[in-house]
């Protein structure tokens, strides 16, 4: 396929997105060129995700409307609701070439080569430390802040979620493997490091005898001086260890904001969600958190309307966000996954009550972030810049320590600079400043 062209169309977590830019090399360095009209592209991968609902859905009618284009196309179907759906993708839809799960698309260079002698390329094993090995040698640039995965997979079974079938259980990389990537990337210019996990702190690996934490990891990488800035996501609070904690304390380079899914404030909910805590926990480790770093910001995933959600239940949630007061969210109305344990229970909740109590629930995540954005007017805040805006050359983008967009009106900042600046004003989601 050598000159040929290929879209790929990516759809949900920050996992995902991390492994289409990946995807995106890997095909690069075969000598394919990216395309943004999938309707003129020789290849068409669609990056697949199970998190959102109907996800098998969407991905079936997409390929649905490019298999009609005039132009002939290898489809391929690659990420976690290709690992699901496995050999049933061909039967569903006979456009489909190649079906590949999120631990192999280091293979897909050889699938695309192969196509001539086997139409329908298949692989969904989890092989993934070849697909580290493979990812690291090819992880070289991503820019300012550059994010390495660290761990995938999954051991806590959620009733709700699909990740531990489509991503297997819980794998993390060797500490010299992650470092040698770390020196990579900041020699190529990144200052910030994000470590990328499903469960990232569940990391853990070994140096000889000696276990490593994600909090020796961290300690590792700050003595790379390159590294200005380390960010860690995402995290299951049963994994936050003392010394996680205690890091946001002791270490500089660690930023004051953390991603910490609580889903639900009813431990009602919590326990039928499998979640292995209840509220008082969680709220105990913000608390250990909130005491070692007063400036820690949280944030958090909410599922709306699970099964068995009470109005009393739904009220605990919003007293929890009153309580914590997250500066950034995402949140969904609950929607069963086939395959999952939460998919057979009787969820009763009419639509419209769901749909009210999302609602609620963002109007309230939305004013308490803006309320907290408000709060730097008039004030300097340390922003890492990451790129100049293209539709507008006269401001630059960065984020704050908290992980605020910020958009700074200057002429003569460059990718990199960490920069106090004046914010001036500030809608929910962004902060507007001067140099
Ligand atoms: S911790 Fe729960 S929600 Fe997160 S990936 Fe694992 S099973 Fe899914």
């Amino acid at each position: 396929m050598e000159n040929s062209t290929f879209y790929v169309k990516s759809y949900g977590c920050q996992m995902n997105m991390y492994d289409s830019e990946k995807i995106i090399s890997i095909l690069e360095n075969k000598g394919l060129k990216k395309n943004l009209n999938p309707e003129n592209a020789d290849l068409i991968v669609f990056n697949t995700c199970n998190i959102r609902d109907k996800a098998a859905h969407k991905v079936y009618s997409d390929i649905g409307r490019v298999s009609k284009s005039k132009k002939k196309k290898t489809i391929a179907v690659v990420g976690c609701v290709a690992q699901a759906e496995n050999y049933e993708m061909f039967r569903k839809n006979k456009s489909i070439d190649i079906v590949l799960g999120p631990q192999s698309y280091h293979l897909l260079p050889l699938m695309i080569d192969d196509l001539n002698n086997n139409p329908n390329q298949i692989n969904t094993e989890f092989i993934i430390n070849e697909k580290f090995d493979y990812l690291s040698e090819q992880n070289k640039s991503q820019g300012v802040s550059s994010y390495i995965t660290i761990q995938e997979g999954c051991d806590k079974f959620c009733s709700f979620c699909v990740v531990p079938y489509t991503r297997g259980p819980e794998y993390s990389r060797t500490l010299e493997s992650i470092l040698n990537e770390v020196s990579s990337l900041t020699n190529n210019g990144a200052k910030e490091i994000v470590l990328l996990g499903q469960n990232v702190n569940a990391y853990e690996s070994y140096s000889g005898k000696y276990k490593i934490q994600l909090s020796d990891l961290i300690k590792s990488i700050s003595k790379n001086k390159k590294v200005k800035r380390i960010r860690y996501t995402t995290s299951h609070p049963i994994n936050m260890s003392d010394e996680l904690i205690n890091l946001h304390s002791t270490n500089d380079k660690l930023m004051p904001f953390l991603h910490l899914p609580v889903q639900s404030g009813s431990s009602k909910i919590l326990q039928r969600m499998n979640r292995k805590y209840d509220t008082d926990f969680y709220l105990g480790i913000i608390s250990k958190l909130k005491k070692v770093n007063p400036n820690i910001e949280i944030s958090s995933d909410f599922i709306v309307g699970y099964p068995g959600e009470t109005e009393k239940d739904f009220n605990e949630t919003l007293r929890l966000i009153e309580e914590i007061r997250f500066t950034q969210s995402f949140s969904f109305i609950y929607s069963p996954r086939p395959g999952t344990k939460s998919s057979l229970e009787n969820d009763d909740t009419p639509m419209k009550i769901k749909k009210t109590r999302l609602q609620i629930l963002q109007e309230k995540l939305k004013n308490i972030q803006f309320n907290f954005n408000k709060t730097f007017i008039g004030k300097k805040l340390e922003v890492l810049i990451e790129n100049q805006s293209t539709s507008n050359p006269e401001y630059f983008f960065g984020r704050t320590p908290f992980m605020q967009p910020v958009y700074v009106k200057s002429l003569d900042l460059k990718p990199g600079d960490i920069i106090n600046v004046n914010i001036s004003t500030c809608n929910h989601k962004s902060l507007y400043a001067t140099c």
